[in-house]
């Protein structure tokens, strides 16, 4: 009768990842790490206190801190200067692709979702920013600019960045929206190489741009900046829909 059947089931069913309180616990540690609210060598909460908070059972919260141990995200150490220390932010692809809200989704449909997001994210931020809100910006610029031509730590600092404004937003439900959509965009990002990445140096030049606006509280000025900015990942997206090959800015 229809002849876009397929189509509709494809719209309206998503492949279940089972939901299990484990990969919660992974997925809710790891983002808190990625975005920056538990930096490198900061301390996390115990496995009592984490365990309490997500409401689950306290093996479950040592079972997902073993599993990040192992991916590299955590160090525990032992004794009474020890705990549970963040060792590196750079979120490996197996774990995020345990996260239980993941959308099956290409990379346009990712990225045309951070317009609404992050041209509001930089207009709150151009009213809101604290002055502890725009030294943390400048720190994640700076590491991009020091991390030309290291490829890794220049991703990692460019999508730092990108959650930097989202907290000087001050606004939790965007800053969660914007999470989510970071979790998608970094599992299409990591299929990329250092060749996709022709101009760092005008991504910074981007970024310098949006950073200075929202130093002057201009929040029309920080909204261009940043619509120009997305321009460039979204024809990248474009071409890839009419399978050119890819050359992304974040
Ligand atoms: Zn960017």
């Amino acid at each position: 009768m229809t002849a876009n059947t397929n189509e509709s089931a494809a719209a309206a069913f998503q492949p279940i990842v089972a939901s299990h309180a484990f990969e919660e616990v992974v997925d809710q540690i790891s983002h808190a790490v990625h975005m920056g609210v538990y930096e490198v060598g900061s301390r996390l909460p115990t496995v009592e206190a984490l365990a309490r908070a997500m409401e689950v059972s306290r093996p479950t919260v040592s079972e997902a801190v073993r599993m990040l141990q192992r991916a590299g995200v955590l160090r525990v150490r032992r004794g009474a200067a020890g705990g549970i220390v963040v060792a590196s932010a750079v979120i490996p692809p197996s774990i995020l692709k345990l996260s239980t809200r993941r959308v099956a989704c290409n990379l346009l449909e990712v990225v045309e979702a951070r317009r609404p997001i992050e041209l509001e994210v930089v207009r709150l931020a151009a009213r809101r920013a604290t002055q502890e809100d725009m030294a943390v910006v400048r720190d994640a610029l700076r590491l991009e600019e020091e991390a030309l031509g290291a490829f890794n730590v220049w991703t990692f600092g460019n999508v730092k960045f990108h959650y930097a404004l989202g907290r000087a937003a001050h606004s939790r439900v965007l800053l969660q929206y914007l999470s989510e959509l970071y979790k998608e965009l970094a599992m299409f990002l990591e299929a990329f190489t250092p060749r996709d990445f022709r101009q760092p140096e005008v991504t910074i030049e981007e970024h310098r741009d949006i950073l200075a606006a929202i130093e002057r509280h201009d929040e029309e000025a920080a909204a261009a900046a940043m619509d120009a900015h997305l321009k460039e990942l979204e024809e990248v997206a474009e071409a890839e829909q009419v399978g050119a090959s890819p050359s992304p800015r974040t």
